[in-house]
């Protein structure tokens, strides 16, 4: 199927992107935001939206960077997911952002798709979001009424739906560096590789004395959004790491999910199972990365 007609838009500044979202909202016309097109555009042709007007950020220089900002790495909305993955920057400073870059479908959508179209779009088994709310990441918005700073957790609204508004443009999204000994583990469980997820998890794992100090444990693929699992952290604190607390931490999370995804590829009960799989792994895998 063809898209429905639309207008076409490519502003030459975020400033201009901005006045013409803001005049399409005021006059009641439908507009959207185009980056990579790699989910728009199939949702276009399959006329699951139709929009009256798209507006192109792709001339839109000020929005293509990845800043070494100290403890901080910011990234531009409009950078590829492919200059993610070649970053030397994020491989040795944030390695599960890194990680979950490389889980991203294949190399050719990783080449179009961009970094902020990833976390504007919100889909429950995308890889991003989950790497955000377990890396507390903040999300740089601009509007007609300037900018402002939303944190993970309040962004991700629910399935495909964000705390952006429609005038809004995602200009940036900021990391912290990994903290000094903290072992980190992105994982996932598809049919083939580079499939969406069945199910996944992005884990964080700190060790004082032997013993684990700090955890975040967080999955994807399994709700309407990414989730942390405060159960399966509470498991873990102040333990000796092993395999078989990884397997109690990691049922215990399996058992927090509330009502999972079930659909074609895989019922609620499979996805619960394999929550408590990629969770013990992913548990073990930051462990032998963990120094402390
Ligand atoms: C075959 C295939 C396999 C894929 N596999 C995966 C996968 O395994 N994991 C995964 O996470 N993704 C996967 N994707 C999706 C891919 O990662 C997309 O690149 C991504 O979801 C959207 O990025 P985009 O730049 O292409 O955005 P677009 O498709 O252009 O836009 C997506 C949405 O975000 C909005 N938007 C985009 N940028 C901004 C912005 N700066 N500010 C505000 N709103 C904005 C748009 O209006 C639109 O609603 C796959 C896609 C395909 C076609």
């Amino acid at each position: 199927m063809k898209p429905a007609p639309f207008d076409y838009y490519a502003p030459e500044s975020l400033a201009d992107a901005i006045a013409l979202l803001a005049k399409f909202d005021d006059e009641g016309v439908e507009a959207k935001i185009l980056a990579g097109g790699q989910s728009l555009m199939p949702m276009l042709s399959l006329r699951v939206a139709r929009p009256e007007v798209l507006v192109d950020l792709r001339k839109l220089a000020e929005l293509h960077y990845i800043r070494d900002e100290g403890d901080t790495i910011a990234i531009g909305s409009m950078t590829s997911k492919r200059a993610a993955e070649e970053s030397a920057l994020i491989r040795e400073r944030q390695p599960l952002f890194h990680d979950a870059t490389m889980n991203i479908g294949h190399l050719p959508i990783r080449a179009h798709g961009t970094v902020g179209g990833s976390f504007a779009h919100a889909d429950p088994a995308a890889e991003y979001p989950a790497a955000a709310i377990a890396l507390d990441m903040q999300m740089k918005a601009v509007g007609p009424d300037g900018a402002r700073v939303i944190g993970a957790r309040d962004f991700f609204v629910t399935y495909l739906t964000t705390d952006l508004a429609a005038t809004e443009v995602l200009t940036e999204v900021r990391m912290p560096v990994l903290a000094p000994g903290t072992g980190w583990s992105f994982r996932e469980i598809s049919r083939r590789k580079g499939d969406f997820a069945l199910a996944g998890a992005a884990v964080l794992l700190s060790l004082a004395g032997g013993r684990i100090s700090d955890s975040r444990v967080v999955v994807f693929a399994v709700n309407a959004t990414a989730v942390r699992l405060p159960a399966a952290e509470q498991v873990l604190r102040g333990q000796a790491p092993g395999e078989a607390l990884f397997r109690e931490a990691g049922l215990a999370g399996a058992a927090e999910i509330e009502e999972p995804i079930a659909d074609v590829h895989a019922s609620a009960d499979f996805r619960r199972h394999l929550v408590s799989v990629v969770v013990a792994r992913g548990l073990a895998e930051a462990q032998s990365r963990a120094r402390g």
